[in-house]
């Protein structure tokens, strides 16, 4: 059975049968659907929700599924911790998919005119998006000129019967690739997939070149080669075991104003001058289900989170092959900052260890580098390296004037500070203690004395007496 959104649903019932809940009752698509994510999160509960039945939709919605890291590592038969090694060994041998005719995502094909976007959920997540949003679509484009293919998320707006919006990014492959269509004049034809296998989201976060096909990587990421077909009105290939794809042309010289949209930083992005997609088909699975994603939310970080650990842990590795550990926290969006380990044998090596972090990653805004007694997944453990490891002004360096990434709220433009733009400084924090002269100890119990300490045999429980008849046994 090949891998895709069902089988590891099964797997999620099977493994771990609370993270995943269904809602019978009728949801309104506009904050309702969301509303109920958002009070599990109130909660602190991130379980996996089928919504079984979504106003003015036929299709059941399942919704915050890539919002847990346990679940994720559950995908790659790993846990929270192993979980970016793991991705890293699998994304450096890809496998090349394998093309079949009789596709699950083809068993309802609608074409021209029959098209109409209200067919599927017309989620509204967020206050102040501006309107429904496909939030989980994996956009699939091909090189006009080598025919390599590209695989990424970017936020979809749903803005007539046939027609969406879209926004790329100045520079993402995908808008790359939109432009060498552009200077012919022709349309890019682009695929959107909605509903497929974590290891295949997992893919389209891959941050490798231009010239990788994300679907190879995904191959590599399932452990089998991923099955493709191919689209019935343009030409692009799309997994056949996803839940729907969209068809469509992203049209050359022609922008439309797309956002608001709430963003991975937890603000509202704001609204651009983007490419509008021109549908021509919509196929999908006999009894599909929608995967849609909760955006400025924990699930909208950890899509984009393993990935980019796994590209940093690479470009970490290169530098420094002491790495221990790596990881992009909650309270940095994952995707501002990253807290890395290491084995320290000389000094000086974790500012080189930041630099290669920070030119890895144009996301990437503070880099703070602890030693391998300082567990990263635990911030608490991270912020006591900082307090008592540093000296700002020899430990802490500041890199004006990079290119980081325009969604950032405090991102500015060159020619003048208070506008909006690309730029942010850079910086690092080396929280590691010295090798080359003594540094004090930490103070605690040794290890071998209460290691094994089973309190059931100190703890006294029953009735309890009153300080008066303990003084009298005495
Ligand atoms: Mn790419």
């Amino acid at each position: 059975m090949p891998k895709d959104l069902r089988t590891f649903l099964r797997q999620v019932q099977e493994m771990l049968p609370d993270d995943y809940v269904r809602v019978e009752r009728e949801v309104d698509p506009e904050f309702e659907l969301t509303g109920v994510l958002r009070k599990l999160q109130d909660q602190n509960r991130f379980p996996a929700v089928l919504f079984e039945n979504v106003k003015g939709t036929k299709l059941p919605v399942m919704g915050n599924l890539l919002g847990s890291r346990r679940r994720l590592a559950l995908a790659f038969d790993s846990d929270d911790a192993g979980l970016t090694a793991e991705y890293v060994r699998r994304q450096e041998r890809t496998l090349d998919p394998v093309m079949i005719d009789d596709a699950p995502v083809h068993d309802v094909v609608i074409t021209g005119e029959d098209v109409n976007l209200n067919y599927i959920p017309n989620i509204v997540h967020c206050e102040g998006d501006a309107g429904p949003y496909i939030s989980s679509g994996m956009c699939i484009a091909k090189d006009v000129e080598t025919g390599v293919r590209n695989m990424g998320i970017y936020r979809i707006q749903i803005a007539g019967p046939r027609k969406l919006r879209y926004y790329p990014g100045e520079y993402s492959h995908m808008e790359h690739l939109r432009k060498k269509r552009e200077e012919r004049d022709e349309p890019l034809e682009v695929a959107i997939v909605i509903g497929h296998h974590p290891g295949v989201y997992m893919a389209s976060q891959y941050r490798g070149p231009m010239g990788v096909d994300e679907l190879a990587v995904a191959g590599g990421l399932l452990g089998e080669p991923l099955r493709m077909t191919k689209c019935k009105t343009i030409d692009v290939e799309v997994p056949a075991d996803a839940e729907i794809v969209i068809e469509g042309h992203a049209l050359p010289h022609v922008k439309e104003l797309e956002g608001p949209f709430g963003e991975f930083t937890w603000y509202l992005g704001p609204a651009e001058m983007n490419p509008v997609i021109e549908v021509t088909a919509i196929t999908h699975r006999r009894d599909a289900i929608y995967q849609d994603m909760f955006n400025a939310h924990p699930e909208h970080n950890i899509t984009g989170l393993i990935g980019r650990e796994a590209g940093l842990y690479r470009a970490v590795r290169n530098v420094v092959p002491a790495l221990k550990a790596l990881t992009l926290p909650f309270s940095g969006c994952c995707r501002h900052a990253v807290y890395i380990s290491i084995k320290k044998l000389y000094d000086g090596v974790a500012k080189n260890c930041a630099l290669a972090a920070l030119a890895a990653d144009p996301f990437l805004k503070l880099a703070i580098v602890v030693d391998e007694d300082i567990d990263v997944f635990d911030e608490t453990q991270v912020m006591w390296a900082v307090a008592t490891r540093v000296q700002a002004d020899r430990d802490v360096f500041v890199i004006p004037d990079a290119y980081v990434c325009e969604l950032d709220p405090s991102a500015y433009d060159v020619a003048d500070r208070s506008k909006r733009g690309y730029l942010n400084a850079k910086w690092s924090i080396d929280a590691t203690k010295p090798v080359g002269i003594p540094f004090q100890e930490k103070s605690d119990v040794p290890e071998a004395a209460w290691k094994h300490i089973n309190l059931d045999d100190y703890i006294v429980t029953g009735p309890r007496r009153v300080i008066e008849e303990l003084a009298a046994r005495r």
